[in-house]
């Protein structure tokens, strides 16, 4: 592995100081066939430090050479290699492997992540450990995978022959790489199939550990590969690939769409995990200082680049002054801070381009909304990607910043008088992704919950959720549902297997007299 090589941080004297990790690569390059390797063309691209936006490391900017490169090693290690030919109990042993190591190299990798994203340490060790789950649990999923068998008494059994597809493609933003990666990564190998990641182009630093992961847990050279590079370009080339028959994608709904009509003469399987704006209902019966925690957390952790985040606050009349008052108080105390340090709550957005879309956000929202906290960059914060938690109140439902996802530290408040009218509104956008109500009334919540219009619900909670269950977006946030089962479902080809058991059962044409 080259990429051992490594550069040397520059310590300062205050302990607290924003620093380059230690041991950082010299730069980042493409994992193909069990190899750390440049373009093939030499390019590269800068990747910038979200606090300083200055650039502190090159990763290889990879083209249809590079993709062609990975593919041909995934295809061989798929129809040559062992891994889709092993006892689901042997590639259980491996990825429960993966997870002992994502777990014991959890700070590190949450360091890394947390430098090249801006994400706060904290929730970027929770990421880490999410990954590590996401191994684990399909680990088990597939030593306990049952699949249908269908008798018909003496005549014909039929039963269901599940195997991997082949080589996926792997697509993935640029939010909690890591572990989006992982959410990925893991059930397509747990099925048997081979691989090709290309991760985001902002943030391309912690897809290289999982090179040293899974070597030492033992995946076969060429299962897992991995492409740098801009989505134009090696995104674009594993999309239009036509020996990558799967491509799971999660990103922008723009995105979502392009990659659509570009594999759509290769025929691929698609999932397409895509944007959000979320509505979070808060009916005046709720327990109002969790729902206020709850939606507080909800819009502001991860930066507010969360896809699942609830950035539009429904709010009953009756006590929509007392939650706007306490929301935006609450709000003002969000700890902003560098991302490294354990008491910051919000770090730094993404990258410099990201951080002008959402000020641009901010700017319209105060033509648009009434600014009751934030609005602007955090005092002592003069440079890099900050923004203060930013919530603007009567907000109108045609306005901008209610229909269009901003994916930062800013929401929207809106009143309600009635139920009616709260399902209106929360369904008044083109997105579907998730919903959060807040009630103590039992039937309201599970007539809500059933009427509106997001793949996901949570009642009286914030998004925990249960690895079982269905992942996924209705309307523009998606299409296809993973998680648990579901994801198996979409790695692997169920093949029927018809045998009959009788006469043939069918009529003889062309029977002599
Ligand atoms: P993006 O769509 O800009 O990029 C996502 C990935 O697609 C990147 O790796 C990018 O390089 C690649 N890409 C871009 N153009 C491509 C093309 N033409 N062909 C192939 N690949 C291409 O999204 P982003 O800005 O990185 O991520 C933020 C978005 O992701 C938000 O909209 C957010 O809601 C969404 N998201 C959704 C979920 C979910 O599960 N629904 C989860 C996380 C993020």
């Amino acid at each position: 592995m080259n990429s051992l090589e490594t550069q040397t941080s520059t310590p300062g004297t205050d302990a607290d100081a924003h620093r380059l990790p230690e041991d950082l690569p010299q730069s980042i390059q493409h994992y193909i066939d069990g190899q750390f390797v440049d373009s093939a063309d030499g390019d590269t691209f800068d990747v910038l430090d979200p606090v300083t936006n200055e650039t502190y490391i090159q990763a290889a900017s990879g083209k249809a050479a590079d993709v062609d490169h990975a593919v041909a090693a995934a295809r061989r290690a798929f129809t040559e290699g062992p891994w889709p030919r092993m006892l689901p109990r042997e590639r259980s042993r491996v990825l429960h492997r993966i997870a002992d190591l994502v777990e014991t190299r959890g700070d590190r990798l949450a360091e890394l992540e947390s430098f090249d994203s801006g994400l706060p340490i904290t929730q970027a060790l929770g990421q880490a450990r999410r990954a590590a789950e996401n191994f684990r649990f399909f680990a088990d999923l597939i030593v306990a995978q049952a699949d249908d068998v269908y008798k018909v008494p003496g005549r014909q059994v039929n039963y269901v022959n599940r195997k991997p597809i082949g080589v996926a493609g792997l697509i993935t933003p640029w939010n909690t790489p890591f572990m989006l990666e992982s959410w990925k990564l893991a059930p397509a190998i747990a099925a048997g199939n081979t691989v090709v990641l290309k991760p985001a182009e902002f943030t391309p630093l912690s897809a290289g550990l999982w090179a040293g992961i899974f070597e030492e847990a033992g995946l076969p050279q060429g299962v897992f590969n991995l492409v740098n590079g801009f989505g134009e370009q090696a995104g674009d080339a594993l999309v239009k690939h036509p020996e990558v028959p799967l491509i799971s994608f999660t990103g922008e709904s723009a995105t979502g769409q392009l990659i659509f009509a570009n594999a759509a003469p290769y025929l691929k399987g698609l999932s397409m995990e895509l944007g959000g704006k979320s509505p979070a209902i808060v009916f005046a019966d709720a327990d109002l200082e969790a729902a206020v925690n709850a939606t507080i957390f909800g819009v502001f952790s991860l930066n507010g680049e969360r896809c699942t985040a609830g950035s539009r606050i429904l709010v009953q009349r009756e006590v929509y002054d007392e939650f706007v008052e306490r929301y935006a108080a609450q709000a003002k105390r969000v700890k902003v801070g560098l991302p490294h340090q354990k008491t910051t709550e919000v770090g730094a957005l993404v990258h410099p381009e990201h951080y002008e879309k959402v000020m641009s956000y901010v700017e319209l929202g105060k033509t648009e909304g009434r600014l009751v906290a934030g609005g602007d960059r955090p005092e002592g914060f003069e440079t890099g990607n900050f923004v203060a938690p930013t919530v603007f109140a009567d907000v109108p439902p045609t306005a901008r910043i209610f229909q269009e996802e901003i994916f930062g530290p800013v929401v929207a408040i809106t009143p309600f008088d009635t139920e009616e009218e709260a399902l209106a509104l929360a369904n008044d956008t083109r997105y579907g992704l998730a919903a959060y109500i807040w009630t103590n009334d039992l039937k309201r919540s599970h007539n809500i919950a059933q009427a509106v219009e997001a793949g996901m619900v949570w009642l009286n909670s914030n998004n925990v959720r249960d690895l079982r269950t269905p992942f996924g977006g209705v309307k523009a946030s998606g299409l296809g549902h993973e998680g648990g089962y579901r994801s198996l479902d979409f790695y692997t080809d169920q093949q029927a297997v018809h045998i009959n058991l009788g006469e043939v059962h069918n009529p003889v044409f062309g029977k002599a007299d």
